[in-house]
């Protein structure tokens, strides 16, 4: 392959041959983070009665319009509406109801005086029922009322599918009775490490040897998106044993095989001769730093994509290419990264290519500003833990100066 692929052609390419994995159904219990695979409609209104939105009494709002601290509305308490009562009964003009903060409003009536603007505000729900209430100020028509339907109508589509689910929408969804969802299942993505200087980090230190650093960093990537590890640990540079990991992946059904490393010049013969005896791989040349050249293809017809060794090129790899692609086998209905503009604090000098660079974003005022963050050698893994964010310098400039805007991909989480 020749052709120099703009980084958005190469994403968008290798996304189009995923779709989302397949669905099941679970309690709300375990629905937090989850993707949902539906529209998820609401079966009722919310509130699904008018009821009173403080302790009171619920009156025509006619009868207050005169009422005042020097001279009191008295109106005949004629019922006792606790929260949760089931039966809606009517008052006349003229009557007054004690409610409770939820309890349905009584028909007739269409205010709320709260208890505190009445005579009875230091009473609380245990005391007897007054036989009257004397009221201190009027109520408009509403006051304190929460209306059926107010917060949303039966029918309406209260979480579009690819949502992911927060805590507040388990509520919601809690308030609407739903107490099972379909939602998409956790894709199961491989990851394998290549390379004969590779320890696990239990292991010491021996001359030649660094400790595995992207399994470790690409697994917690993979999982907070929402997909399930399957650790192939590390691969000699050694076809037999690359096969065997490889395999694994097939046995374990994994939806997706991501190695790092093993993929450059030096050795990629070897992974290339492993793939292509039972699949088929591509090294793409996509216009952008870091990035040698991007693998990707199947292995016995598991989508494999191959990162660069070096730690922060396989960070950047795998936000810019399989991100995405994770995001989109996990029914997100967004699998871009979200990106904000940030304003240059320092120059930044780039060779044309697209470049993402480790960097620091700050909010001031209403912008935020960007700074790099360290040292940017694809290799030093402590300079990308100080950033933030990655800065995006787009294809054919060569130079931003301070003050010049930019794209920035922030880091915190998904
Ligand atoms: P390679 O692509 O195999 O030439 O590796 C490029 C660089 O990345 C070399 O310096 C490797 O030692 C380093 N490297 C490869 N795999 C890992 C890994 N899993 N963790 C940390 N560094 C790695
Ligand atoms: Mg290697």
């Amino acid at each position: 392959l020749t052709e120099l692929l703009s980084v958005n052609a190469a994403r968008r390419s290798i996304i189009a041959h995923f779709s989302p994995v397949a669905v099941s159904t679970v309690p709300l219990t375990q629905a937090l983070n989850r993707i949902i695979a539906s529209d998820i409609a609401s079966s009722t209104d919310l509130p699904p009665f008018d009821n009173s939105s403080m302790d009171g009494y619920a009156v025509y709002s006619a009868d207050t319009l005169l009422a005042s601290q020097a001279s009191p509305v008295s109106l005949p308490v004629v019922l006792d509406i606790p929260a949760g009562r089931p039966d809606i009964l009517p008052i006349q003009p003229g009557q007054a109801a004690r409610i409770m903060t939820g309890a349905p409003l009584p028909l007739g009536a269409n205010a709320v005086v709260p208890v505190e603007n009445t005579d009875q505000y230091r009473s609380h729900s245990a005391s007897p029922l007054p036989a009257s209430v004397k009221i201190f100020s009027p109520a408009k028509p509403g006051d304190y009322l929460r209306p059926r339907g107010m917060d949303l109508k039966a029918g309406q589509t209260v979480l579009p599918q690819g949502h992911k689910l927060r805590p507040v929408d388990l509520g919601l969804l809690a308030s609407l009775g739903l107490a099972n969802l379909a939602v998409y299942q956790h894709p199961k993505v491989a990851l394998l490490s290549t390379g004969d200087e590779l320890l696990e980090p239990d292991q010491p230190l021996a001359p030649g040897k660094i400790h595995d650093s992207n399994a470790y960093m690409l697994a917690g990537l993979i999982e907070q998106i929402g997909c399930e590890v399957i650790r192939l640990g590390i691969s000699r540079d050694d076809p037999e044993d690359l096969t065997t990991r490889l395999n694994r992946a097939l046995d374990l059904k994994a939806d997706l095989i991501i190695s790092s490393a093993g993929v450059s010049v030096g050795t990629y013969d070897f992974v290339k001769g492993v793939i292509e005896q039972h699949g088929q791989i591509d090294f793409w040349r996509v216009n952008m730093r870091p990035g040698k050249p991007l693998a990707f293809g199947n292995y016995r017809g598991v989508p494999i994509i191959g990162l660069p060794g070096n730690p922060a090129s396989a960070f950047v790899g795998f936000m810019v290419f399989a991100a995405p692609v994770l995001r989109r086998l996990a029914g997100y209905a967004k699998v871009e990264h979200t990106s904000l503009r940030a304003i240059l604090d320092q120059g930044i000098e780039s060779d044309g290519r697209e470049t993402y660079i480790r960097g620091f974003i700050e909010r001031r005022g209403d912008r935020f500003f960007a700074r790099l963050a360290g040292h940017q050698g694809s290799g030093n893994l402590y300079a990308l833990t100080l950033s933030n964010a990655l800065l995006i310098v787009p294809s054919e400039v060569k130079s931003l100066s301070p003050g010049d805007e930019l794209d920035a991909w922030t880091l915190t989480s998904e």
